[in-house]
């Protein structure tokens, strides 16, 4: 290994800082407020120091975001200018890249290289493709058939929701709050938005930036904490117009009920158990490459992880064989050591939650015939870091925990098929529908299972791939609603239907 990166000064003195909430363009924090400790995942040890925001920060972001939807500096931007806006942000978050990756990599322990590519390389591409929104979400002239002769002209306009609450995973932390973000800005909402307590800091910088970009005090305010206090005060506040939530969707539930007080609209991006399979002419080489990046790719805490795989059992034995020896041989380490390929789980609540789910399939039948416990070369400094091997489990069924609830965590669980429909009714037999993928030559084949399966995705020969054209979201308790593409526009709009009267 050659060692974690060192951290620039900039950064350094990012961390030191005790961080406030932003709220009306200004960082504040009653200096009684208590302070949540952030960890370094890596190390187990201290990182920085967050705002334990309360129901009183929230009612002040609120109100800033309430008043900011009237001013002129925001309500009378042109669309051109909105979307100008947003460029500039993209710019920034582009010109600041590198440092965001590195507090995210700290932060929630994933490597920098993926913090780099996918988690801010994802958010400046987000606010790139909404800012071409604004000027284009075109309302509609529609040809009515009235009574009595009238001659009526009726069109629709996308007017703002009003201000959106955005409650954030700490999976994905500061692209997970632009996929909320970004298309909230673009149609002319304000936000409160609240990233999760472990995983704050680069929403903290986004901040910054996005004062920085010159958008009008009070349109983006972010208060820290916890779930209970700071979440559950925006999803009841009465003056909060949408709550957009991507979490469990025990959570989402809850959220659901919260909202209900003054109707709220709501969009869920809940978990998923998705599945991953391989049809007999697939390669077992490329399949196990897939099935390995489709789990493991960010410590297998991604909501479309391919968490169940079903092979084929003419190829069974070699996807596996090839899997084995990949997941034996993946880097795990500090994500901050540029050799890294996987680092450590987030807390050490999830690396419990997730050591617990391989013990229940044990228990429960399941053979481990990779990883199961925590990788035994970590350096000096990481011993109590949140590392966990990756892992799979074989001789699993239905019928088990591991196969049936959503893990989060680099834990595999495969199983064999035989027979076309008995693998469509496996792939669906779960409460989950937000992904599927599909590996094989055949697309007769391949089409005819994406059209069975129950997912809001269907990835064919290749996996895990988004974009910010393409809608997505999920079947089933997986969520309500679409994220991204001109589909999430809906979520973030009410339309207004105006009738006149021309006759
Ligand atoms: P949660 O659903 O608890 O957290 C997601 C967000 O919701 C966080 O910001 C959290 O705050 C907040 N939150 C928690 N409780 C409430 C509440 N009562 N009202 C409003 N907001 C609340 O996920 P966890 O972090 O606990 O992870 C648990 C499991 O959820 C994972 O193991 C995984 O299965 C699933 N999950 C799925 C994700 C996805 O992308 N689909 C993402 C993350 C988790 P805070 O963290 O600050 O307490």
């Amino acid at each position: 290994m050659t060692g974690p990166a060192p951290v620039p000064d900039r950064v350094r003195e990012f961390l030191s800082r005790d961080h406030g909430h932003y709220i009306d363009g200004h960082w504040q924090r009653s200096s009684d407020a208590a302070m949540l400790e952030s960890l370094n995942p890596a190390t187990g040890r201290h990182l920085a120091s967050i705002a334990r925001g309360t129901v009183a920060d929230v009612d002040d972001a609120v109100r800033a975001a309430r008043r900011a939807l009237t001013l002129p500096a925001w309500r009378e931007l042109t669309p051109l200018a909105r979307g100008e806006l947003l460029h500039r942000l993209a710019e920034l978050v582009d010109q600041y890249a590198d440092e965001l990756a590195l507090i995210e990599s700290l932060d929630n322990g994933k490597p920098m290289s993926v913090a780099r590519a996918v988690d801010v390389g994802t958010t400046s591409k987000l606010f790139r493709y909404f800012a071409g929104w604004p000027s284009k979400f075109e309302g509609s002239t529609i040809p009515l058939s009235p009574r009595n002769n009238l001659e009526i002209l009726n069109y629709t306009v996308h007017e703002p929701v009003g201000v959106v609450g955005a409650i954030v995973p700490w999976n994905f932390p500061v692209s997970m709050a632009t996929w909320k973000l970004a298309p909230a800005l673009a149609m002319g909402n304000t936000v409160v938005l609240k990233p999760a307590e472990d995983t704050s800091l680069s929403t903290l910088r986004l901040a910054e930036l996005i004062g920085e970009a010159g958008f009008p005090p009070g349109v983006v305010n972010v208060v820290t904490g916890t779930g209970s206090v700071v979440g559950a005060a925006i999803a009841e506040h009465p003056d909060v117009d949408k709550v957009a939530f991507t979490g469990s969707t025990e959570v989402g539930r809850m959220i659901t009920r919260a909202a209900l007080g003054n109707m709220k609209r709501v969009s869920l991006e809940l978990g998923g158990k998705s599945p991953h399979i391989a049809l007999p002419d697939a390669d077992p080489v490329e399949v196990a490459a897939a099935a390995a990046e489709g789990i493991f790719f960010n410590q297998g805490q991604t909501c479309t992880a391919g968490s169940r795989l079903y092979v084929h059992n003419d190829i069974y034995d070699d996807v596996m064989n090839a899997l084995i020896d990949r997941a034996r041989n993946i880097r795990v380490g500090p994500g901050t050591d540029p050799q890294t390929q996987m680092g450590p789980l987030v807390s050490s609540r999830q690396l419990a939650t997730v050591s617990s789910y391989i013990d229940s399939g044990v228990e429960d039948g399941a053979v481990v015939v990779a990883g199961g416990g925590r990788p035994v070369d970590l350096p000096a400094g990481n011993v109590d870091g949140y590392f966990l091997e990756p892992t799979v489990l074989v001789e699993t069924t239905h019928r088990m925990r591991v196969v049936r609830e959503e893990i989060f965590g680099p834990v595999l669980v495969a199983m064999r098929w035989n027979d076309l429909d008995e693998l469509v009714e496996m792939a669906n037999d779960s409460p989950y529908g937000l992904a599927a993928g599909i590996w094989t030559g055949d697309l007769r084949a391949a089409h005819r299972i994406a059209g069975a399966i129950q997912a809001g995705t269907v990835w064919i020969n290749c996996y895990n791939l988004t974009d910010p054209a393409s809608p997505f979201g999920g079947f089933k308790q997986s969520g309500w609603g679409r994220e991204m593409g001109r589909a999430v526009l809906e979520q973030y709009t009410e339309t207004k239907s105006v009738w006149v009267n021309i006759t």
